[in-house]
């Protein structure tokens, strides 16, 4: 039994603590800390409705490291769910060190000035949270998160040698918007115009943004989508802890519509990062964007549709070439009726809380900071299935992705 502190009252914020407070035998206590304490509030009303439980909420700036730290040592929490922005990764993580508190996260660190998606900063506090005794574990979310434990889960069962990884996320969920983004539209139009990077023969190789397509049917009549190749953090861990990976690829489905939107909204500015002058002040074109598109928390209850995301690998089990795939489907309208919020937020905050449990139960306690592909998934995948994210492997004759 373990009292936790979740920072970040969004979408996904809101999924952790419905799914922390249906495991009370495990989150004996949870507080629930953003920028905005109302939302936390509006969150904390909900959870009591569907669980009975009651959650505590407060205000943070979790850019603020002294204020998190006095908020730390005022709560004494056994860990920090961190679902706020990749923005503040750093800034929690130090204060994690200063109170003695473990940390998890589901997305890495990212720059304010720059779109740039890499583990370096976050992989530097290695000797920091070894020597303080405490773990934090990165990116368990969907993807990244569930997709390494797949890729990981299929490495230790299915077998000796995995060459090639296809992570293909495809949303066929329809929330009848022109435009609106699954999570934080600005983290998602940051991460989708960014250049695309695969993992090949041990080296990234960098395409334009949304240059390579492909099509692919997804398993129990989801449906056949287009997907198109991009850059997702998860490559860079999955290179460097499976290195007998000669390819890593991740995909990821958009409808026509979306990609016509961020075309449009891309000549015209609106997606960018740096800072203009309008009117005597500084404006942020991609933040003033986000202030006007739908909330992704409010998408929940229109959001029809499913979502199918997995992991495709090929490699050597007893000296034979063989593929496996392993994938979860998830129906917008089930996870609003037991959380109140649609699928992309609930399959990355039911991992969050699985990851934690892991940790409080101490199956993946161990101090330094740790990607998900280099703890046991055996648990973990148990748990995704009691937990809402059931998932099935299967072995297929061939595959191929055009590129
Ligand atoms: P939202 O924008 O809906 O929510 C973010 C929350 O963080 C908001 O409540 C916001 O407060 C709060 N916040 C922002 N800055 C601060 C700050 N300085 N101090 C305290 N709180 C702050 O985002 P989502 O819920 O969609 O996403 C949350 C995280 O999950 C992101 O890091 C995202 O990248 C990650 N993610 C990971 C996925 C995966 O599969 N691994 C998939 C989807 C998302 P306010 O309400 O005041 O704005």
């Amino acid at each position: 039994m373990a009292k936790v502190v979740i920072i970040g009252a969004g979408g996904v914020g809101g999924v952790v603590a419905h799914k922390c407070a249906q495991v009370p035998e495990v989150f004996s206590d949870i507080v629930l800390a953003s920028r905005t304490e109302a939302k936390c509030i509006a969150i904390a009303e909900q959870v009591k409705q569907a669980t009975g439980q009651m959650i505590k909420t407060a205000t943070i700036d979790a850019d603020d490291v002294p204020a998190l730290v006095e908020f730390f040592n005022q709560e004494k929490p056994f860990m920090v769910i961190n679902v706020a922005l990749p923005y503040q990764d750093l800034t929690i993580m130090d204060a994690c060190l200063e109170s003695g508190v473990h940390y998890l996260d589901t997305a890495n660190y990212e720059p304010l000035d720059e779109a740039k998606f890499e583990y370096k900063w976050q992989w530097a506090y290695q000797e920091k949270f070894q020597q303080a005794g405490l773990t934090a574990l990165l990116g368990s979310g969907f993807d990244p998160g569930a997709t390494n434990m797949f890729t990981a889960h299929m490495a230790k069962h299915y077998f000796d040698e995995i060459h090639e990884l296809d992570i293909i996320d495809v949303n066929g969920g329809d929330h009848g918007y022109p435009f609106a983004t699954n999570f934080n539209p600005e983290i998602n139009i940051r991460e989708v115009t960014a250049d695309c990077r695969h993992w090949e023969s041990g080296e990234f190789i960098t395409t334009p943004a949304m240059s390579t397509k492909a099509k692919f049917t997804c398993p129990e009549d989801v449906g056949t989508y287009d997907i198109y190749r991009l850059y997702h953090e998860e490559l860079e861990s999955l290179g460097k802890h499976f290195p007998s990976l000669k390819r890593a690829q991740f995909w990821m489905s958009f409808s026509d519509n979306y990609l016509k939107h961020l075309d449009v909204l891309g000549n015209v500015g609106m997606t960018g990062i740096e800072p203009v002058e309008f009117n005597g002040q500084q404006i942020v074109p991609i933040q003033f964007l986000k202030a006007l598109l739908p909330d992704p928390a409010s998408l929940g209850p229109r959001t029809k549709g499913k979502t199918c995301i997995g992991c495709v690998v090929k490699g050597i089990k007893d000296g034979q070439e063989k593929i496996a795939y392993t994938y979860n489907i998830c129906d917008h309208q089930a996870c609003f009726r037991e959380v109140s919020s649609q699928a992309i937020s609930f399959t990355t905050g039911v991992p969050a809380m699985i990851g934690a449990k892991m940790m409080i139960e101490k199956h993946w306690l161990k101090p330094g900071v740790w990607n998900m592909e280099q703890l046991d998934p055996d648990p973990f995948m148990h748990d995704m299935n009691r937990y809402g994210l059931p998932w099935k492997t299967i072995e297929l004759d061939s595959f191929s992705l055009s590129d």
